[in-house]
C-alpha cells in the first residue's frame, strides 16, 4: 500500500506532468513570468466556471481577503461580522487594517457561520460580513444576503475551501460559491482544491466598478501607468502559477468527484459509529471536501486518537484548535458578540481524515478500520 497522505500532491501531478512541463518549458523560452498570456487566459477560464463576469487574479489567498477589504472601502474601526472557526487568514487581514472584527459562532453541524448569529451581532457601526465556506461546503447564502441587504452590509466571500462549490436558492437559482457576495475570494495554496506549484489567489465579482478597484487596490493604487490613485499593493499571480492552474482547472470538477468518492467511503463507514458524528452534508449546497472533518463525542481521548492513527502512519489533522477569538493576536479587542459555544465546543472536538483526489479503496480501509479499531476496540 502506498504511504498514506493528507493530502497527495505528487501523485496527483505525475497524471498531468507531460502537460505542465510543457507549458512551464514554454513560459522559461519566452520569460513572460509577470502577467503573462497565460494569465489572461486563466482570468478568463475561471470567469466562465465560475459564472462571475470579472476574476482578478493575485499574490494569495490572504491578499485577496485584504484587497476585497480595501477596495469595498472598510475604514478602521468599522465592524466586520465573522466567523471565529475559520483559518486566522481571514481575520487576520482585518486586524492589519484596523477594522474591528466581531467573531459570531457557527453552527455545530456544518461549522459555517450561523446567520442568526450574524443578525444578533449588527450595530450602527458593521459594514460588512465575511462568510466562510468551511471544509468545502456552503454557508446559507440566502439568509446571510437576505441581512446584508436589510442592513445595506458588504459581503465578502472566503471561498478559499469551497472552490467548485455551489449553492441553490430556493427559487431554484444554482450559484456557485465566491460569486454571491460582493466579492468572493480564494486561494490557490498548493493543498487547496484547485492548487497551484506556489503561492496564488484571486478574487470575483460581477460589478464593473468593485472590479476596477479591486484591479487597482491590487496593482499599487495605480489607475493608469505611473498615477496612483489610492494607497494599493503589490499583488500578482505570476505566469508559470497561472499556467499550472489553467491544466488543474480543466480538471477541477474529476477532482472534486475523487473527494466525494472519498467522503462517500467514509460516512458509509462511520455513519453508525457509536461517539462519532459524520460531516453534515446540506441540500443546497454541492460539498467539494476541502477536508473531512469528524466530531468526537465528548469524554472520547481526541489525542489519544491521532496519536493512535499517527502510529499506524495514517496521519490526522486538528482543524483549528485555537478559534480566532482566542488568539493572543486579538486579545486586546472586545471582540466576540455573546458566547461562542460551538465554536468553543468544535475546536476540542474535531478532527479531519486524509483527504485528496488520489486516496485509493485499500488505503481508505485501512484507515476506516484503524477509526473503528480506536472507538471500537
Ligand atoms: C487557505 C485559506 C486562506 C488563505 O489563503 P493563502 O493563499 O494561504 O493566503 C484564507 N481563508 C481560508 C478559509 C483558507 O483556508
Amino acid at each position: 500500500m502506498k504511504k498514506i497522505q493528507m493530502v497527495d500532491l505528487i501523485s496527483q501531478y505525475e497524471k498531468i506532468k507531460p502537460q505542465v512541463q510543457s507549458s512551464i518549458n514554454n513560459i522559461l523560452d519566452n520569460a513572460q513570468f509577470i502577467n503573462g498570456p497565460d494569465v489572461h487566459s486563466f482570468k478568463e477560464e475561471l470567469g466562465e466556471y465560475l459564472g462571475a463576469k470579472h476574476v482578478i487574479p493575485c499574490a494569495n489567498g490572504t491578499d485577496a481577503l485584504q484587497i476585497a477589504m480595501m477596495a469595498l472601502g472598510l475604514k478602521p474601526g468599522d465592524e466586520v461580522i465573522t466567523p471565529s472557526y475559520t483559518y486566522i487568514a481571514t481575520t487576520e487581514v482585518m486586524g492589519l487594517l484596523r477594522l474591528k472584527p466581531v467573531f459570531v459562532d457557527c453552527e455545530k453541524d456544518t461549522f459555517n457561520i450561523s446567520p442568526k448569529a450574524i443578525e444578533a451581532a449588527i450595530t450602527a457601526r458593521t459594514k460588512a460580513i465575511v462568510p466562510v465556506h468551511l471544509y468545502g461546503q456552503s454557508c446559507d447564502m440566502e439568509a446571510i444576503m437576505k441581512i446584508a441587504k436589510k442592513y445595506d452590509l458588504k459581503v465578502i466571500e472566503d471561498n478559499a475551501q469551497a472552490i467548485g462549490s455551489d449553492y441553490t436558492f430556493s427559487d431554484g437559482t444554482v450559484k456557485k460559491t465566491g460569486t454571491i457576495g460582493d466579492v468572493g475570494c480564494t486561494s490557490f495554496f498548493p493543498s487547496k482544491n484547485l492548487g497551484c506549484f506556489g503561492d496564488g489567489g484571486a478574487m470575483c465579482t460581477d460589478d464593473d466598478e468593485i472590479a476596477e478597484k479591486l484591479t487597482m487596490v491590487a496593482n499599487h493604487g495605480q489607475s493608469k501607468r505611473y498615477y496612483h490613485d489610492v494607497v494599493g499593493c503589490n499583488s500578482r499571480l505570476d505566469t508559470i502559477q497561472a499556467a499550472v492552474l489553467r491544466i488543474k482547472l480543466k480538471e477541477l470538477d474529476n477532482y472534486i468527484d475523487a473527494r466525494r468518492k472519498a467522503a462517500d467511503y467514509y460516512d458509509a463507514q462511520f455513519s453508525n459509529i457509536k461517539g462519532l458524528t459524520i460531516p453534515k452534508r446540506v441540500k443546497n449546497s454541492k460539498h467539494v471536501f476541502h477536508q473531512y472533518t469528524l466530531q468526537l463525542d465528548d469524554g472520547i481521548d481526541r489525542d489519544a486518537l491521532v496519536a493512535f492513527l499517527g502510529e499506524k502512519d495514517i496521519p490526522a489533522m486538528i482543524y483549528y484548535p485555537v478559534p480566532a477569538h482566542k488568539q493572543k493576536m486579538f486579545a486586546s479587542l472586545e471582540t466576540s458578540s455573546g458566547s461562542l459555544v460551538n465554536t468553543d465546543w468544535l475546536t476540542t472536538r474535531v478532527f479531519s481524515l486524509p483527504m485528496h483526489t488520489e486516496l485509493e479503496l485499500e488505503q481508505l480501509e485501512y484507515i476506516c478500520s484503524a477509526v473503528k479499531e480506536f472507538l471500537e476496540g
